[in-house]
């Protein structure tokens, strides 16, 4: 057992454990510390398990549907323990797959808490000591030319709201994904992707569901077309909004919780069995002795320069502590650059454009400037869209809810955003996303030829609407 390595990653989420793979192939001397489970929030509480629970709620959901396609069922039903297993059994089986693939990469797993100290060449340009209390007990100090920090983010509470999430009535994610049973009411508490998310998943259940968000819109991040579509799709399913509305105060009750709410200008009290707060995230900083070392950390994320540097020499940090966007694919593609960029390499371009998607019913995913956005930096917007209701596929498939929106650059035809609304849509942005990446502008994604019968035929079709030339409307 080796105590010094080439590179040593703190976190094994998908930025910490893609990092070390990466530095393997590159042959250098890798190892992970990590003080829970192998993937990290995203495999084991975050991305995975939610992707299990909701593909459960949208088949339950499909079946008050069955008429539409001449089917028919006797009884419906689901077990709540059940649905909950997979979701656990999925995410057992990635949590594997990492262990197999640290140990096929030679990656030295050592299991347990880190923190940093000065080693002996800091200050002359060598990486701080990492010292880990061990699982199994006392502790290891192992060095490294160079330390990443991949430590990733927890949930952002309401302090002032007066009842922190106890795990009982007031939940985060983690509590949200493994409940005894289905709460039969339910008030989330932000409407990012992690709260509409559970809102769509409970839903989905039966649960009586409202949301509370305190900016204007929900899923304030997206395009404010498809934030108001979205809304309307939701409330078609039975999803109850209050937005926005700043949330005043949560007490236990008699029946589980109550959340004083103010909403334009009126007070009011909501009622529900559980609450769940998915009000954001703050940066996983603390304990980690950043402070003795001058790490430079602004609140709740470590500094980098361009490659995922910090402040200190030989100490790196790359995914959700590192800052926004706080997306799985950005964390494994900034530990790629930075190990790259540490063993001498050119590495891909750090500033490729990062797609978003939240994976509710229907889905939503975007990549690049809202249309907004592109107006506040001075560009004169060409925007393009197409609703699914005349897409023959979307129309044999039952799935005519949402549409797609381009945004192109008014003067060089660039593609800079694309929005999208609808089933699967979080399967069709890597199309746009590639279109992005690659620089494609208006003519060339005009002059693509896309599958028929697809749903993506309306990423053309949008693509045609923005310059006059749309088919089928
Ligand atoms: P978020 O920041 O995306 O959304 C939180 C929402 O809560 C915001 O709309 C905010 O305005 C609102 N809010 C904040 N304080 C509030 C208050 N007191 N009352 C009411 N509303 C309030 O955060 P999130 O949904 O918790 O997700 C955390 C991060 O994880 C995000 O960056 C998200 O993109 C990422 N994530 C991504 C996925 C995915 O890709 N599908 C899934 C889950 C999480």
């Amino acid at each position: 057992m080796a105590d010094s390595f080439d590179v040593i990653i703190i976190g094994s989420g998908p930025g910490g454990y893609v990092t070390a793979i990466r530095a393997a192939q590159l042959g250098l001397s890798c190892a992970i510390v990590e003080r829970e489970l192998l993937g990290g929030i995203c495999l084991n509480w975050g991305c995975i398990p939610t992707k299990a629970l909701l593909k459960s709620g949208e088949v339950y959901e499909q079946l008050d549907h069955l008429g539409d396609y001449g089917l028919s069922v006797e009884k419906r039903g689901f077990d709540f323990r059940a649905v909950v297993e997979r979701s656990r059994k999925v995410s057992a089986q990635l949590n594997a797959g990492v262990a197999f693939l640290m140990k096929k990469h030679k990656i030295e797993v050592i299991e347990g808490t880190a923190s940093l100290t000065k080693g002996p060449d800091s200050g002359k340009g060598g990486a701080p000591n990492v010292v880990v209390a061990l699982k199994a007990g006392g502790s290891r100090t192992v060095t490294a030319k160079h330390v990443i920090l991949a430590t990733g983010a927890r949930a952002r509470t309401i302090p002032d709201a007066g009842l922190e999430p106890d795990g009982d009535r007031v939940w985060t994610y983690r509590e949200a994904l493994v409940p005894k049973s289905a709460p039969k009411s339910l008030i989330v508490i932000g409407s990012g992707a992690i709260g509409i998310e559970f809102a769509s998943f409970y839903r989905a259940l039966g649960a009586d569901v409202t949301v509370i968000e305190a900016l204007p819109r929900i899923l304030p991040v997206e395009d404010e077309e498809v934030s108001k579509a979205a809304q309307k799709a939701f409330e078609k399913r039975g999803l109850k909004f209050r937005v926005p509305a700043n949330v005043k105060k949560l007490t236990k009750s008699k029946s589980g919780v109550s959340v004083e709410i103010e909403a334009g200008g009126k007070a009011e009290t909501l009622e529900a069995e559980v609450a769940i707060v998915a009000v954001g995230i703050v940066g996983n900083v603390e304990d980690l002795g950043l402070e003795a070392l001058g790490v430079k950390v602004d609140r709740t994320h470590i500094v980098t320069d361009g490659h995922g540097a910090t402040s200190v020499p030989g100490l790196y940090a790359i995914g959700d502590v590192a800052g926004p966007p706080w997306l799985a694919h950005k964390a494994s593609h900034e530990g790629v650059h930075c190990v790259e960029h540490i063993a001498g390499l050119k590495p891909a371009n750090l500033n490729a454009p990062i797609p978003g998607c939240t994976y509710s019913t229907p889905q939503i995913a975007s990549v690049g400037l809202t249309e907004a956005q592109a107006k506040t930096q001075g560009l004169a917007p060409k925007v393009g869209r197409f609703p699914f209701r005349v897409n023959g596929k979307a129309i044999a498939s039952g799935e005519t809810v949402g549409f797609v929106k381009v945004v192109f650059d008014g003067k060089t035809g660039a593609l800079i955003g694309a929005h999208m609304i609808g089933a699967e849509v979080t399967e069709m942005i890597q199309g746009y996303m590639l279109a992005m990446t690659l620089e494609a502008t208006e003519a060339e994604l005009q002059g693509a030829i896309f599958p028929h019968p697809t749903m993506s035929e309306a990423m053309h079709e949008a693509s045609l609407d923005a310059y006059g030339m749309v088919l089928h409307i």
